[in-house]
């Protein structure tokens, strides 16, 4: 069997097998530094870290590549208005970026590149191109990729192109392409922008050309898996497949995965309808980073996910319902042999999730996996019938969850919110045993404001949040 993936080069579902044994080379389009990064592209980041992460627990070592974009349109605009270098500005969101990635607990690509650091590879990659005739310059200097001198243009999108027209989006540096569809390699410096001053003559690369030059240059000519968002396709990974086979005459990336899109409430996420997000908007609703996490790897990549609040919840519960059952499971009672029927509906578990995730990511079917294996083996934790010689069964398939979905360990301001409950709960059981009782009551209400369930069980006090707190 071994892990399928759905490739949109070839529209079809492919068993994966890398060039090189037992290493994986990637390339994942990353973001433009201008901006925080909304949760429709988290979502995509969140499905690379997924797909790494199964990679990974596949026995490949993996070699990431994830660029930052920082020099485009935008952020010579935006730097301009905020009086900055783009350094300077693009600085500020590629922490912000970082930061993000790690609150959700992305695991790192091996390199990011950035376009303003990799301005020699992208001229050389345009020198290639231009000495085997795929280029033209116009009379301002900047140069074009002409599309009509590579044949497989469109391969990998199927887009029709014979209707297709620039129409109202013709920039007035573009005016004289030869063909509307042609893009820019090279643009050639205009008054006050920030360029380079390279063979090519001084100007910036387009867009394009930096993924081109960057997968390239980390990851060899010819590699296993390019990832992104289903808006890349066209032009963005067209454009890459055709200036990098023109230049090398070889296949490019061989596997092409694309996340589908992420909306809310059932419309489109738009700043004009107050309902786009970003990380930092809903940890300011007070919500956790990793029912995030688990709401955006909820979905399969492929299909659309409706963000809503109330499925937020849901993820929070989900969580709840697993952290649960973990100590339960750190609980059992003490005995000798462990039951065979555990240690079978356990292997059974294991082989389900793994068997859904090969088969392209399926995350809705390997969560349904582990939730009814963690119904059955509590229905035999309230039946007796299990103790802690089952333990290491029950965990090996706790740890196989948690390797790719990485839920299970509180955040930090949890673990910083659950020192305070427990203090209060301490200073409730001092009063207690003072016997304190308007104190130790007081101090139960409290608790309960804070929506947390106190038990008092033989073994001291136990505490779990409610459900929706
Ligand atoms: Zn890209």
């Amino acid at each position: 069997m071994g892990l399928a993936l759905y490739d949109t080069l070839r529209r079809d579902r492919v068993q994966f097998e890398p060039l090189e044994p037992e290493h994986v080379r990637m390339y994942t389009c990353g973001p433009t530094v201008h901006d925080y990064a909304h949760i429709g592209n988290l979502r995509t980041f969140l499905f690379e870290d997924l797909l790494r992460r199964v990679l990974e627990a596949r026995g490949y070592r993996v070699t990431q590549v994830m660029n930052l974009t920082d020099v485009d349109d935008k952020i010579i605009e935006k730097a301009r208005a905020a009086g900055e270098t783009i350094a300077a500005f693009t600085r500020r969101y590629t922490e912000a970026f970082f930061e993000d990635l790690a609150t959700l607990r992305v695991e790192r690509a091996e390199h990011y590149p950035t376009a303003t650091g990799h301005i020699p590879a992208m001229v050389e990659l345009v020198l290639r191109l231009e000495a085997a005739g795929h280029t033209y310059r116009t009379e301002d200097g900047s140069i074009w990729f002409r599309i009509g001198s590579f044949p497989g243009y469109g391969k990998l999108s199927r887009i029709d192109l014979s209707g297709m027209r620039d129409g109202a989006r013709v920039e007035s540096d573009e005016y004289d392409k030869e063909d509307p569809k042609d893009f820019a390699l090279w643009k050639a410096a205009k008054p006050g922008e920030e360029a380079w001053d390279t063979e090519l003559g001084r100007g910036r690369p387009g867009w394009h050309i930096e993924c081109s030059a960057m997968s390239m240059a980390y990851l060899g000519e010819s590699f296993d898996l390019h990832t992104g968002g289903v808006d890349n396709i066209f032009p963005h990974h067209e454009n890459e497949v055709a200036q990098s086979e023109a230049a090398t005459g070889r296949p490019f990336a061989r596997t092409w995965l694309h996340a589908e899109h992420l909306i809310v409430d059932g419309q489109k996420m738009a700043k004009s309808l107050g309902n786009f997000f970003t990380l930092r908007d809903l940890l300011k609703r007070g919500y956790r980073p990793r029912a995030i996490r688990y709401l955006l790897l909820s979905v399969h990549y492929r299909q659309q996910l409706n963000f809503t609040f109330a499925g937020l919840d849901q993820a929070a519960a989900s969580i709840e319902r697993l952290s649960d059952f973990v100590r339960r499971v750190s609980e059992l009672p003490a005995g000798d042999a462990p039951s065979a029927e555990l240690a079978e509906r356990s292997r059974r578990a294991g082989e389900e999730f793994d068997a859904a995730l090969d088969d392209d990511l399926n995350t809705s079917r390997a969560l349904a996996a582990v939730f009814d294996w963690v119904r059955d083996a509590n229905r035999a934790f309230d039946a007796g019938r299990a103790s802690a010689a089952d333990r290491p069964a029950l965990e090996a398939v706790l740890a196989r969850f948690d390797a790719v979905y990485d839920v299970l360990t509180p955040d930090p301001e949890e673990l910083r919110l659950d020192a305070g409950i427990q203090a209060l709960i301490d200073e409730r059981e001092t009063a207690r045993r003072e016997r304190d009782w308007g104190r130790a009551d007081a101090l139960r209400g409290r608790l309960e404001e804070l929506g947390i369930l106190v038990e008092d069980t033989p073994g001291g006090p136990r505490w779990k949040r409610s459900p929706g707190a």
